[in-house]
């Protein structure tokens, strides 16, 4: 595994099961995580938002989520890394949360999709504390992780908000945060 600057993004390559180990140890280490899922979308959105962008560079590490940043990568870097899809992340990191006994908290996606996709988390023996919809305009997903200080928060609200939203919430007693797109949609199917 390595780490590299790429734009100004501390990105993590390697092999995934390497990366997402590294993940896990820095936790246990105590370190707070901001954990971006880099993809084209992603990288194209930063470049027209500044403030975006400065978002992402608040970020602990990114991961090559996108087939065309592993592509990047390689051709202005030189450097081979798997695809680490925040999806497939998140699904580690929920099994992980298993064995260590840590709790989660879901944010974003329509009410009825977060709910069914805690439900189903909660059925693989993830401790699920809370959740939300990410349609929100107060301070009320805040004041509930402030509350209930999940281990992982996984932020659901695709591309520039999940991130915009994290950067802002940094403060808020979590262990790791990270965009996650649609994936609480893929979950409840
Ligand atoms: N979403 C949300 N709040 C918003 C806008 C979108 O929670 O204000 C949710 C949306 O319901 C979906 C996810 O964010 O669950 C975005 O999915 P999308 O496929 O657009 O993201 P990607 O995976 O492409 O980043």
């Amino acid at each position: 595994m390595t780490e590299i600057k790429f734009y100004n993004y501390p990105i993590l390559c390697g092999k995934a099961d390497e990366v997402r180990n590294y993940l896990i140890e820095q936790i246990e280490n105590g370190k707070k995580l901001f954990i971006v899922t880099l993809n084209s979308q992603i990288f194209l959105r930063a470049e027209q938002i500044p403030d975006y962008m400065k978002a992402l560079r608040k970020a602990d590490f990114h991961l090559p989520d996108g087939a065309g940043i592993v592509w990047a990568i390689k051709k202005h870097c030189n450097i081979k890394s798997d695809r680490i899809p925040g999806i497939d992340t998140m699904d580690y990191l929920c099994d992980e949360a298993v064995k260590r006994n840590w709790t989660v908290y879901l944010l974003g996606a329509k009410p009825d999709v977060v709910k069914k996709a805690a439900d189903i988390l909660k059925k693989r023996g993830v401790k699920i504390v809370g959740y939300h919809h990410g349609y929100f305009e107060d301070q009320t997903p805040a004041k509930e992780i402030q509350k209930l200080k999940p281990d992982l928060l996984f932020v659901g609200m695709g591309a520039p908000r999940q991130e915009l939203w994290i950067a802002q919430h940094m403060h808020l007693p979590f262990k790791l945060a990270m965009g996650v797109g649609g994936s609480f949609d893929v979950i409840a199917g």
